[in-house]
């Protein structure tokens, strides 16, 4: 199906993007890598009367490492991430951004978008919750910075007002000893996950000192599975630490029976790719290079 009809307008820096948005009002929005965006226009889930395109603005794709944190600029591509020699140096990064659906996908859509789009499903969210991540807002009133636990209000919601718009995304490279990964179970490339987990941890000998852990598909958002973290954060990591952490994960997803699979079967994914995870972040944390990708049906 076609969209609907909508006025096209190309902004030529962050600021003019903030001040068409202002000045067109709600019936306009942003176009990023349009790879959400334009399906559901073509569906006709969404008719915005104005687009507001923000791919011919200089500057705004970029993975750069200052001040011991990763900077992306919102339209840096998922691609480009994958690429990127910086951005592996988190490889938990790396497993998010080349595990995203197809080549295609990946050439296309941003770090930004997929913030700003908040959808349940999407990688990004879930894996930058494990990290310390903040989302830096620009609007009429000047820029913002928002941690991302905040910035994610709910499925399809974020932080953002109308006049605000993501210009860039903040990690915080982790401590020394520290490792993570991201596992997804797909039933092929180009859809989104029937769960994931991601794990990120810091070691000190055999002692898990902190870990975060993060679950994706689950919930009407990424879920920090907070009992879980617990019940390894501090503790030897052994079969007992395993197993509870694992328990405290299953409890933690809240997943909804569909089309990908029931609801049954998305907590023992959760189960399973938690426990994986943990065994990659583990190796990579002692400083060993593991490469992993999504489990496919
Ligand atoms: C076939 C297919 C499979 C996919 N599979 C996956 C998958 O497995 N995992 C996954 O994570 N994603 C998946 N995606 C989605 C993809 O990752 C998109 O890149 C992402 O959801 C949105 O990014 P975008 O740049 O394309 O945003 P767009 O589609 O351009 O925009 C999405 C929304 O965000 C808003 N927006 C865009 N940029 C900004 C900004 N800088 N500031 C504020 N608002 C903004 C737009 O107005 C719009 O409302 C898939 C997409 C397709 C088509």
């Amino acid at each position: 199906m076609y969209p609907r009809a909508f006025h096209y307008h190309r902004a030529g820096s962050m600021k003019e993007a903030v001040t068409m948005l202002t000045q067109l009002g709600d019936d306009a929005k942003l176009l990023a890598g349009g790879q959400s965006l334009i399906p559901l226009m073509k569906l006709r889930f969404a008719s915005p009367r104005h687009l507001v395109d923000l791919n011919f603005i200089s500057g705004t794709s970029y993975v750069k490492e200052e001040n011991n944190e990763l900077r992306f600029g919102a339209l840096t591509r998922h691609a480009e991430i994958e690429a990127s020699p910086t951005a592996t140096k988190i490889p938990i990064l790396h497993d998010c951004a080349a595990g995203i659906a197809d080549v295609q996908v990946r050439n296309r859509g941003t770090i930004g978008g997929s913030l700003a789009e908040a959808d349940p499903s999407g990688d990004w969210a879930t894996v930058l919750m494990t990290l310390s991540t903040e989302v830096c807002c620009l609007g009429t009133k000047g820029s913002r910075t928002v941690p991302l636990r905040d910035f994610i209000k709910d499925a399809y919601t974020t932080a953002l007002t109308h006049d605000e718009l993501v210009s860039e995304v903040v990690v915080k490279n982790p401590p020394q000893g520290s490792g993570g990964a991201y596992l997804a179970f797909k039933r092929s490339a180009p859809v989104y996950p029937t769960a994931s987990a991601a794990v990120q941890l810091t070691l000190e000998g055999d002692v898990c000192q902190d870990a975060a852990i993060a679950l994706g598909c689950v919930g009407l958002t990424a879920i920090k599975a907070k009992e879980a973290e617990a019940a390894l954060g501090g503790q030897r990591i052994n079969e007992k630490t395993m197993a509870a952490t694992i328990e405290a994960a299953r409890a933690a997803a809240d997943p909804q029976s569909d089309m990908r699979g029931s609801a049954d079967y998305k907590r023992a994914l959760v189960g399973a790719l938690v426990k994986r995870a943990i065994e990659v972040a583990v190796r990579r944390a002692r400083g060993e290079r593991v490469e992993v990708s999504h489990i496919y049906a």
